[in-house]
């Protein structure tokens, strides 16, 4: 059977522990892994600080970082077969699917930030008056922590990390133990790129202890992560005891605004996609879905027929569309929330038949969709993280964006219609880090994803990607050493 070991100062290294990895497809074991304890997250940190300080790396010119982080973007689309595959029976993302979000993605990312990188202004020259010139200096933050989930493993890990290598950083990563595989290739990759050992290491270990430990250690200068809204007030607390850097990209209940004048082919597929890639396990889902009164009738009609002829099953299999969720908590917390909405009255408007010949053994959740809901339903106002939309009907523009403006996540939002200057007015109006048009989940290596209000704050990708991960330092020079002979009277012989 597979082992996956974590990787820390350019080594494999081991642990007496070890994790089973789960397929939730099947509930088969597929690989065992090393589990750290805060005696790796030490020796990692240690690696990286050393490697900050003598690698050489950050010192290294900008156009030779970024030809090794385009050298890794060639060897994971090498891989693109066997990272898809594994991606997909480690957390259930349906093979077809997981060829855009496991390797499609993070390649054109990872050439992006390559990119970046070859532009990065490190030194800038400014006038401050007279004789004083400054200079506007970016320097590297140092050790760097990222922290990352399981639905979305290769492309968050790569969002964390080549900014921060980028600019000249070390990074410690903490992968989720349920989903190691792909950080772990991209570190070899990387390493086999000619990225210095200690630059790029990947740990695991339970979440509080071992991202605990991380998060407070004294040597980490910035802590990236990336999960649920609660741990990440908890990271936040943590990093605070030594004032670090943080960035969050939390948890999100997308609004959904179906105009009466968009094109409902689109609209109804569109928002199929928005709630349900990956079964729901996205952050930016589109989870509210709010349908013009006129048309809500024929909206939902079309919503079902549609989700109706999806197929779900085996996520390795390329005609599935829907795959099983993460684990049992995962399915038992998604039915949690499918049994308070029918509890408070919500109306079942469809729920997937499960087909009869679905391994036993697989986390199957199937699609659902309520209507007749309230905005302050649990299932309207909550993360659910799995395959269930609610659907509301509204008749005021001005009404359905305060009610999208209600909730305390801000992570994403969408409009369909066919009228651009009202799509570009409601995009102004949402309270969101991103607002699609006629589209979802589109995700581009240059437009900066993150959230507002408690969904997170600090942004991954577009222009400001890699100075996310550095400091600003002034440096300012006086030619005629006049100001600093006036300042206690002195005057020039
Ligand atoms: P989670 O918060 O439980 O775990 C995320 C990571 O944090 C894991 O690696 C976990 O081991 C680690 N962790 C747990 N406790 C910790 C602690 N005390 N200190 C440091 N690290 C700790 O999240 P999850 O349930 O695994 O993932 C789903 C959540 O992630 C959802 O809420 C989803 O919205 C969010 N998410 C957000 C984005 C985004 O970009 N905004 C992307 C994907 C997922």
């Amino acid at each position: 059977m597979t082992h996956y070991s974590l990787f820390i100062d350019g080594k494999s290294v081991d642990t007496d522990e070890t994790y089973d990895v789960v397929s939730p497809g099947d509930g088969t074991v597929i690989a065992t892994l090393a589990k750290g304890g805060t005696a790796e997250v030490d020796a990692a940190v240690e690696a990286a600080a050393a490697a900050f300080a003598s690698s050489g790396w950050r010192e290294t010119p900008m156009h030779e970082r970024a030809a090794v982080i385009d050298r890794a973007a060639d060897a994971i689309e090498a891989r693109a077969e066997e990272i898809s595959l594994l991606a997909s029976r480690e957390n259930g993302t349906p093979v077809r699917l997981a060829q855009g979000l496991s390797v499609g993605f993070p390649v054109m990312h990872i050439r992006y930030f390559a990119d970046l990188a070859r532009r990065h202004v490190t030194d800038q020259p400014t006038m401050v008056s007279g004789s004083v010139v400054g200079i506007i200096r970016r320097e590297p933050i140092g050790v760097v922590a990222g922290i990352v989930p399981w639905n979305f493993p290769l492309l968050l890990t790569v969002w964390k990390s080549i900014p921060a290598i980028a600019a000249g950083n070390s990074v410690v990563l903490k992968a989720d133990e349920k989903t190691p595989s792909t950080a772990l290739i991209l570190a070899e990759v990387l390493k086999a790129a000619g990225l210095p050992d200690g630059v790029f290491n990947v740990i695991t270990g339970d979440g509080a202890e071992v991202g605990g430990h991380l998060t407070k250690h004294p040597k980490v200068r910035k802590v990236s992560f990336t999960g649920s809204t609660a741990t990440g007030r908890t990271v936040m607390a943590n990093a605070a005891e030594r004032v670090k850097k943080v960035t969050m990209e939390l948890g999100g209940k997308g609004a959904n605004i179906v105009l009466p004048d968009a094109d409902l082919d689109l609209a109804v597929d569109g928002s199929l996609w928005a709630f349900l890639v990956h079964a729901g396990q996205a952050c930016e889902s589109g989870t509210r879905l709010f349908v013009h009164r006129t048309i809500y009738r024929e909206f939902v009609d079309r919503l079902v027929q549609r989700a109706s002829q999806l197929t779900i099953g085996d996520p390795t299999d390329m005609s599935t569309d829907i795959g099983p969720l993460m684990n049992r908590a995962q399915r038992e917390r998604v039915e949690g929330f499918i049994d308070s909405g029918k509890k408070d009255g919500a109306t079942v408007a469809f729920q997937a038949e499960l087909p009869a010949d679905l391994n036993r053994e697989g986390m199957w959740v199937p699609p659902t969709i309520f209507t007749d809901v309230t905005p302050d339903m649990k299932i309207t106002t909550e993360e659910i993280f799995g395959p269930v939309v609610s659907v509301m009907a509204y008749d005021d523009i001005d009404a359905v964006v305060a009610e999208a403006n209600t909730s305390e996540y801000g992570l994403s939002a969408g409009v369909w219609t066919t009228d651009y200057t009202v799509a570009m007015d409601l995009a102004h109006r949402l309270e969101a880090g991103t607002v699609w048009i006629n589209d979802w989940h589109a995700l581009s290596g240059q437009l900066p994803f993150g959230g507002v209000k408690q969904s997170g704050f600090g942004r991954e990708m577009g222009p400001n990607a890699i100075n996310e991960y550095t400091n600003e330092k002034s440096i300012a020079i006086d030619y005629s050493g006049r100001d600093a002979r006036a300042a206690w009277g002195l005057t020039i012989p």
